[in-house]
């Protein structure tokens, strides 16, 4: 690391310390809502480890329902003197060409191509991450309008249903020039609190788009281990993003573990902020009983979540092969 580039380093730590204070964050996938806390000594065991891997594969821009363009985010893992890094859109693999002409010209950030599909695993929501693959494929390409059909479908389902459930315009809205082309759950929390018919994005999720609630619309998605295949027909590496986040009992949480690795996939997403360390452990064990690779990612959105940066993430435990040890490139 640079000068130049570990006082990026503090200053961004920096902008941790001060967030510091004990943070609730509540990610409704499956409404599970499992609370991510960000401790009041430091958001992140990564800052002074040994095995701080200047590594980010887990992020949004604004090609999904991230709030910064993928330029801003090249500069940002730039300056935080990332290694890896991967932009993660939902559904979508719009923005990979631009974030890897952008990073070229950077000095040491290895864009990682990446997309986080989301898919059903025993009618339960699971988002998968797909890294280094050929974008260009034939089977990435399939996917990519797949889900974009996909999203658009249940788009129109999510704004009926809210229709019906006393809001008024979500489908003349959504069928509008002013929606954006992948429409997602934040996306509407975000039209009702602009059309002054809720208070809070929060709010929508927990009253009306969380799982069970009436936009809860995931019949569309394709089963997990056909998403799977579409990854590695290309060439790439598939993670099982948040498994904490799932709202699963334990038996179900390894269940689908056991029936990811035996579809093929490659590795769990551990080194993420804020995970419970019971649940690190598990998760550790699970990688292990399975020959899973672990991987690495904020999952950062906006700066909105101030209790995270993008390339904040812990390290790997040591007993765990990084993902991207398996990158091709
Ligand atoms: P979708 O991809 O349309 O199913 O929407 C899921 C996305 O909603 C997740 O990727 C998060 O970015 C976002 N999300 C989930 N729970 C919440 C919440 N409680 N508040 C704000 N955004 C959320
Ligand atoms: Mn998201
Ligand atoms: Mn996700
Ligand atoms: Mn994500």
């Amino acid at each position: 690391m640079t000068d130049e580039k570990s006082g990026s380093m503090s200053r961004i730590l920096g902008v941790f310390a001060a967030a510091g204070s004990m943070t609730q964050y509540s990610d409704s996938l499956n409404s599970d809502a499992e609370a991510v806390y960000c401790p009041d000594d430091g958001p992140c065991d990564a800052v002074g480890s040994s095995r701080y891997e200047r590594v980010d594969l887990h992020c949004h821009s604004l090609c999904s329902d991230g709030s910064l363009p993928v330029s801003e985010l090249i500069n940002r893992a730039a300056a935080a003197g990332l290694k890896w890094f991967s932009i993660t859109d939902h559904d979508t693999l719009q923005g990979q060409e631009e974030a890897r002409a952008l990073a070229a010209q950077t000095d040491d950030l290895h864009y990682v191509t990446g997309v986080e599909w989301s898919a059903v695993w025993n009618g339960v929501l699971v988002h998968l991450v797909g890294l280094d693959f050929d974008p260009n494929h034939p089977a990435s390409q399939t996917a990519a309008t797949r889900q974009l059909r996909a999203r658009r479908k249940r788009a129109v389902r999510i704004a009926q249903k809210l229709d019906r459930n006393g809001f008024s315009g979500v489908e003349d809205w959504v069928r509008s020039e002013d929606a954006p082309e992948l429409p997602g759950r934040p996306h509407f929390a975000r039209h009702l609190v602009a059309t002054g018919q809720i208070g809070s994005v929060d709010q929508a999720f927990r009253r009306f788009l969380g799982a069970g609630k009436a936009g809860d619309v995931k019949s569309h998605w394709p089963e997990m281990a056909e998403v799977i295949d579409w990854v590695h027909a290309a060439g790439g590496q598939v993670v099982l993003a948040h498994p904490q986040r799932y709202k699963l009992t334990g038996r179900k949480r390894r269940q689908l573990v056991a029936d990811f690795a035996e579809a093929g996939g490659d590795a769990l997403e551990i080194a993420v902020p804020g995970m419970p360390p019971n649940t690190k452990q598990l998760l550790v064990e699970l990688c292990v009983d399975h020959g899973l690779a672990g991987s690495s990612g904020s999952d950062f959105h906006d700066d909105s979540q101030h209790w995270l940066a993008l390339g904040q993430v812990p390290a790997l435990p040591r007993n765990i092969q990084p993902i991207w040890e398996k990158f091709a490139i």
